[in-house]
């Protein structure tokens, strides 16, 4: 693997930009290795500066479901912005991508557009106070919720424990409206709603999460979430930034038939473009300015060309229904590489659902955070960059998730699968 270019634009990058990248996980520091720089992408590979092609199976943290720079997509977007690229004024469009996701998602009747996930999630919270009149949120430990103040609250938390920040630059004050409980564990919940039922707003959660690896959410938790919020008079939120229209299109509450009161979504709904969106019931979504006083807007909200890459994913996604194929090339590659893994003596242990997965460095079952937090990340950190060196592109950190697209061929799995027996761990 050359590496000249690379470095060059790493050092350059360092010297105007914090850490040289836009988003922290990119500088691949949990891997230990510096960052590459893409120069394009087509299908499921990417091109780096120096000519390097790596096999993608990060996909953009998910949206590129399609590949990168697939055909339908881009011949609507350069429609899209033949047109003007933006007016701040209302657009066919808009509505024609709400009407999708509104068909798609069975508990969600209004959609409100925004421009990224995190702004989706807050502006759900804000929702779920304005229309409950209460203060406090709970979530779980290891669920990354974007980089919404009051959510950036995380480990190392009791049962009851008030949250405290994760981060400098969150007050206090916000973060302990935060009530954090173990992920797939009702028991705390339940506790928690005893001790403060009646102060809180919302329950927010990745109904798969895939933000401390792939971890499944149980049924029985989920339906036990249903039933705690609907008794308190709470109300329940899936952020579905991740896996709408991934697991499956409509969502993992589709899939698990557990209805949220609101849900977030983005990524995908934005074919690689800057997107989020916010839907649920319309008596609670009409709290949302100007239809109700819970304030919200975007100078760039529903912008027609994200929209327009947005309807063009998920048409395409509906009409031609890839997800039996995803997923059967998923646990495919799952499948083997838990075999090579085992004939090797690698411990591991390998959560997926649909077309997204995680290997985790450890024995056990990984349910949670605690249990995710077992791995051996040193482990993940050689793999990842002797995957990188093959010409395979991998999260850079243990706790995320991987992806396929419907652009993989059989080849590149095979390749990818020649490099992973390859590997001396
Ligand atoms: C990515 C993600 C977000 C944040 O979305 P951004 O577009 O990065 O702001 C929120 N929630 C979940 C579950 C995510 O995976």
């Amino acid at each position: 693997m050359k590496n000249i270019r690379n470095r060059q634009l790493f050092e350059q990058a360092v010297k105007v930009i914090p850490g040289g990248v836009n988003s922290p996980v990119r500088a691949f520091k949990s891997v230990g290795a510096d960052p590459i720089f893409i120069d394009k992408a087509k299908g499921a590979v990417l091109t780096d500066a120096d000519g390097n092609r790596y096999i993608d199976y990060c996909l953009s943290w998910g949206p590129m479901i399609l590949g990168h720079a697939d055909k339908a997509v881009l011949d609507e977007v350069k429609k899209a912005m033949a047109r003007g690229t933006s007016y701040g004024i209302p657009t066919a469009l808009e509505t024609t991508l709400a009407e999708m996701i509104v068909e798609a998602v069975d508990s969600i009747e209004k959609v409100r557009l925004v421009s990224s996930g995190t702004e989706a999630v807050m502006t759900a919270i804000r929702l779920a106070r304005g229309a409950t009149g209460r203060d406090n949120v709970v979530k779980f430990t290891g669920c990354y919720h974007g980089h919404v103040d009051h959510l950036l609250v995380q480990a190392g938390s009791g049962l009851t424990t008030l949250g405290a920040p994760s981060s400098p630059g969150v007050p206090a004050d916000f973060a302990k409206h935060t009530l954090l409980a173990p992920y797939n564990d009702l028991g705390a919940v339940e506790k928690l709603f005893e001790a403060h039922g009646p102060t809180i707003a919302a329950v927010i959660l990745e109904p798969v999460a895939g933000n401390m690896g792939v971890i499944c959410a149980k049924k029985a938790f989920l339906k036990g979430l249903r039933a705690l919020c609907d008794k308190h008079g709470s109300l329940l939120i899936f952020d579905e930034v991740i896996t709408g229209f991934r697991a499956g299109y409509g969502g993992v509450q589709k899939m698990l038939g557990v209805k949220a009161d609101l849900t977030t979504l983005g990524k995908i709904i934005g074919g690689g473009f800057p997107i989020g969106a916010i839907g649920g019931q319309a008596a609670i979504m009409r709290h949302l300015s100007p239809e109700g006083s819970v304030y919200q807007a975007g100078t760039l909200s529903g912008n027609p060309v994200c929209v327009a890459a947005g309807i063009a994913t998920l048409r395409e996604l509906k009409e031609t229904n890839p997800y039996p194929h995803l997923e059967a090339m998923t646990l495919h590659l799952c499948t083997q590489i838990g075999e090579i893994f085992k004939a090797e003596g690698v411990p591991h242990t390998i959560n997926r659902i649909g077309s997204m997965f995680t290997v985790f460095f450890n024995t056990g079952a990984v349910t949670d955070y605690a249990s995710a937090l077992k791995c051996d990340t040193q482990r993940y950190a050689a793999y990842f960059r002797q995957m990188l060196e093959a010409g395979v592109y991998l999260p850079p950190s243990q706790f995320e998730a991987n992806f396929l697209s419907t652009a993989h061929t059989e080849a590149q799995l095979n390749k990818t699968l020649a490099a992973v027996k390859k590997l001396s761990l």
